[in-house]
């Protein structure tokens, strides 16, 4: 039987992704192999995020030319974010890969898997078959002439969207108040069929992620993201619901709804969507037991989600919210399109509504021209919102993006590096203090796996839990009465399985 192995580097989109492929080839029946050395096929999902990514995955893909001289017969294909429009230069870097596709273009993968006799005649037609979104217009127009994605319309991502109305919080309830009509009113009709409805999971893991919305129109100037990953297009809402519906089927318990900015969730789709309507309808799913959302952008997260998130059962409470700086002048730089004020605001709306929500963050440090008291503010941000995760990281230059060609990456790599060590020290004593808080307390954990001797899962609040205890116990609730805590995880006594 041909066999497959996928390496996957990045962010929950590139984990959906590969998700994906890993469903297509096991509907056609291929295996998966133990190596990356045995396999027949050999998918590369990649990510250039940052410098450090990059060049982990170009080490990946030189490391598999030994291969391919040794068993030609062998297919490589690179996928993800390294791979822009353009692949002539790619091919020509590295000759012994066979194909290579842009991040979300399944059909063409399902395309060439068919014509290389891997799976099916007919591959299952894609609504990202073309990668979801038209990246030459895009290019067309010039990437930073395109309409602004902040409120104002300028380049003044300090006047704050919440005020201005667009697609901040007021504007939201002023335009569709408290109760937009369910657009699957009709619960009992059956929405069309997702071509990838076997992708994902098959019942060999309890947790899945599921992309609702592809690329991102924002365009932080550092960020590399949407050249790669083209504008936003959300999936509809029924195929999501139905690919939702056929895992909780499967086995499929806790899902993830993935996106580079979830709560643009529908803006783009012909009939009323949002995140909250579709976290509803999905609530309501049998067999599946919880539901998580990343990553929300402070300048598109609503208090109408929050609120309506508060009356959902299946919903953990548990948000990502990168706040990348906590200084206005950066934020500014960055085009994030809020102030350090308006973040503050939406986490005490979010401890208001959802008092035990457990929230995490992302962070640049050494963002061009970041002086010690820019850093400062955003450390002290830290300090005062007291976030259960910090994901840090050294700013990298993206070629391309607007800072990169407008900013000089003009501060010191040993002070990035302090900068980034600060904060790890500081979040590694804040997620201390707040773990220990649940020594002796019972939590609810998703077992997902067996790590050695224990089994590991996740609470609610996205706490790692290991525990021991004999039995299969993926996909049960288990009663774990925690005795010891880290910054990073916590360990306890199973008392009770469901
Ligand atoms: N969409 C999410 C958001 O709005 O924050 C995050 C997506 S991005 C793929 C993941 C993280 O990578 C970002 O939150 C940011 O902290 C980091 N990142 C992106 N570009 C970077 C760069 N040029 N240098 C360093 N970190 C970067
Ligand atoms: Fe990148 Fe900003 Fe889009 Fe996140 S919101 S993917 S950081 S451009």
């Amino acid at each position: 039987m041909a066999s497959y192995y996928i390496w996957t580097i990045g962010c929950q989109m590139n984990k959906a992704d590969s998700e994906r492929v890993k469903g297509l080839f096991d509907s056609w029946g291929l295996a998966p192999a133990p190596d990356v050395q045995s396999a027949d096929t050999i998918v590369l999902n990649s990510c250039v995020v940052r410098q450090k990514a990059e060049n982990r995955v170009v080490s990946k893909i030189g490391s598999l030319a030994a291969l391919k001289r040794k068993r030609p017969d062998a297919s490589i294909i690179v996928i993800g974010c390294l791979v822009d429009g353009q692949t002539d230069e790619l091919r020509r870097l590295y000759p012994h890969v066979d194909a290579f596709f842009k991040a979300g273009e399944y059909g063409d993968i399902a395309a060439w898997g068919v014509s290389k006799g891997l799976g099916g005649a007919n591959p299952p037609v894609s609504p990202f078959a073309k990668g979801g979104r038209d990246m030459t217009s895009l290019f067309a127009r010039g990437r930073e002439d395109l309409p602004s994605p902040f409120a104002n319309g300028g380049e003044n991502p300090s006047v704050s969207p919440f005020a201005k109305g667009g697609r901040g919080m007021t504007s939201l309830f002023a335009r569709r108040g408290e109760d937009l009509p369910s657009p699957f009113a009709k619960r009992g009709e059956n929405p069309p069929e997702s071509p990838f409805e076997k992708g994902g999971q098959k019942g060999d893991s309890p947790v899945a992620y599921v992309p609702v919305i592809h690329g991102c129109d924002n365009f932080c100037s550092y960020c590399i993201v949407p050249y790669r990953r083209g504008r936003e297009k959300s999936r509809p809402a029924a195929e999501i619901i139905s690919e939702v519906r056929g895992m909780a089927a499967r086995g499929v318990r806790e899902v993830t709804l993935v996106g580079q900015n979830v709560d643009s969730y529908g803006h783009d789709l012909p009939e009323p969507a949002d995140l909250a309507v579709l976290l509803q309808e999905l609530n309501e799913i049998e067999g599946l037991y919880r539901l998580r959302f990343l990553t929300s952008h402070p300048k598109d997260m609503t208090l109408r989600l929050i609120r309506m998130i508060a009356g959902m059962d299946k919903v953990c409470r548990h948000i990502n919210l990168p706040v990348q700086s906590g200084n206005d002048e950066i934020l500014k730089a960055m085009r994030r399109g809020y102030t350090s004020a308006n973040y503050r605001k939406l986490i005490e709306e979010i401890r208001r509504f959802l008092p035990d929500a457990a929230l995490s963050t992302d962070v640049i440090v050494g963002f061009p021209g970041e002086t010690e008291e820019q850093f400062l503010d955003t450390y002290r941000l830290l300090e005062e919102v007291r976030f259960d995760a910090v994901h840090v990281a050294a700013y990298s230059p993206r070629a391309g993006t607007l800072a990169s060609r407008t900013l000089k990456d003009d501060v010191p790599v040993e002070v990035k590096m302090a900068r980034l060590q600060r904060v790890e020290a500081l979040q590694e004593k804040v997620a201390g203090e707040i773990n220990s808080e649940l020594a002796g307390k019972t939590v609810e954990v998703l077992v997902e796996k067996r790590a050695g001797e224990k089994w590991s899962g996740r609470t609610r609040s996205n706490k790692l839990v290991f525990f021991e205890a004999g039995g299969d116990l993926v996909g049960k609730l288990v009663c774990v009465r925690i005795d010891r805590t880290s910054p990073w995880s916590l360990t306890g006594e199973p008392i009770l399985a469901v």
